[in-house]
């Protein structure tokens, strides 16, 4: 691993002193206390630290679907901590997919019919079928969830989040459920999206052997970045030792 990356390109994200506090009552809890971070365009990042070191406080910020207590995220030089709720929601429905532990899908929907519900909304999608394609499942776009294996419908939840063309796509534990040969397959999927499509792609784990196949890994501790490093060379993920 080297400490600085090569690339020049501008960063998608630049955040730098964020911080979110959260009162329940009388109780504060920091669970983010002066982070600074940055995404390359089209990289693929991984987020490592224990549970409750803010991992997910920080991705729900960059994601759009919560706000900083202070400190600043720039999305490709915007400022979005100021904006209003309604910039906050084009925000998230122009550039970011969301890929949770849990796939939410609609267990009455076909996986094809999952994906179109998206497709319908979004202002440049690909089609369900091309999306459902690039994560492996187009023998299986006529099934519906409960006839898909877990890691089946896990890549039904990256179709459906990436079948928007968002420039950003940010995964919440996606093999946080999943044994190890179908989270490879779910990291493959991931993989391949980022290449193919682009899309700046963050990754929230507790398996520090997914590391390796990102180009930058952030490790979290106690609401702060513990270490920034990137891999001189990646692995794939069939080459990942869970
Ligand atoms: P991680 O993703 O690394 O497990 P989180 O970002 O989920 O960590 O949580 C960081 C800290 O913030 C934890 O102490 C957690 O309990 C707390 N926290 C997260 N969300 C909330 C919330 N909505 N209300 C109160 N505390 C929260």
């Amino acid at each position: 691993m080297r400490s600085e990356p090569a690339s020049t390109t501008p960063a998608i994200f630049d955040v730098s002193g964020l911080t979110k506090i959260y009162k329940t009552g009388d109780v504060e809890v920091r669970a983010l206390n002066g982070v600074d971070l940055m995404l390359e365009t089209g990289e693929m990042a991984v987020l490592l630290g224990p549970s409750g070191s803010g991992k997910s406080t920080l991705l729900n910020i960059v994601g759009g679907l919560d706000r900083p207590t202070s400190g600043s995220v720039k999305f490709k030089g915007e400022e979005l901590s100021g904006a209003s709720d309604r910039e906050l929601t084009a925000y998230r429905r122009n550039h970011v997919g969301f890929v949770f532990q849990f796939y939410n899908l609609i267990p009455s929907l076909t996986a094809w019919e999952n994906v179109a519900l998206i497709t319908e909304v979004a202002s440049n999608p690909m089609s369900a079928s091309e999306a459902l394609a690039l994560v492996g499942l187009e023998s299986r776009i006529n099934h519906f969830p409960a006839q898909l294996s877990g890691g089946e419908q896990q890549r039904v939840a990256i179709a459906r989040a990436i079948a928007k063309r968002p420039e950003v796509l940010l995964c919440d534990e996606p093999t946080g459920a999943l044994d190890s040969a179908t989270g490879i397959i779910v990291l493959e999927a991931l993989a391949r999206v980022n290449e193919e499509t682009g899309a700046t792609t963050a990754i929230i784990t507790h398996n520090a052997g997914i590391r390796e196949i990102a180009h930058r890994v952030y490790t979290f501790l106690d609401g702060r970045i513990a270490s920034c490093e990137f891999n001189e060379k990646r692995i794939k993920p069939s080459e990942v030792s869970w």
